[in-house]
C-alpha cells in the first residue's frame, strides 16, 4: 500500500525548486464538508467523476493510494470511483 507524505518545510522547499509543484504531485488534505460540491450528505463530485466516467474500464485493480482509508469518495462511492480518480485535475495552467 502506497504511504502518505506528510508535507514539511523542507518538502515544500525542495518541491518549490523545480516546476510547479500541483503538476508534478499530487496533494490531498481533510474533507471540509462546506465546499460547493458538499449536499448535505455527500460529496457531488465525486458522483459526477462517476457519471463522466462512462467509457471507463471500471473493473481492473484499484491504483495504490495512499489516503483511501480516509477518502471521502472511496467511503461515499466505493472503489468504482478510483477509476476516474486519476483524471482530476486542477492545476490547468
Ligand atoms: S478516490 Fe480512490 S484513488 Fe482517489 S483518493 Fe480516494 S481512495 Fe484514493
Amino acid at each position: 500500500m502506497a504511504k502518505p507524505i506528510p508535507i514539511d518545510q523542507e518538502f515544500v522547499d525542495q518541491a518549490n525548486e523545480g516546476p510547479s509543484p500541483t503538476k508534478r504531485f499530487r496533494f490531498s488534505s481533510a474533507c471540509v464538508t462546506g465546499c460547493g460540491f458538499w449536499n448535505g450528505t455527500g460529496c457531488n463530485l465525486a458522483a459526477k467523476a462517476l457519471q463522466l466516467a462512462v467509457d471507463e474500464d471500471m473493473t481492473g485493480p484499484l491504483p495504490k493510494c495512499a489516503i483511501r482509508k480516509t477518502c471521502r469518495w472511496y467511503s461515499q462511492e466505493g472503489g468504482k470511483v478510483c477509476h476516474t480518480c486519476s483524471h482530476v485535475v486542477t492545476d490547468m495552467s
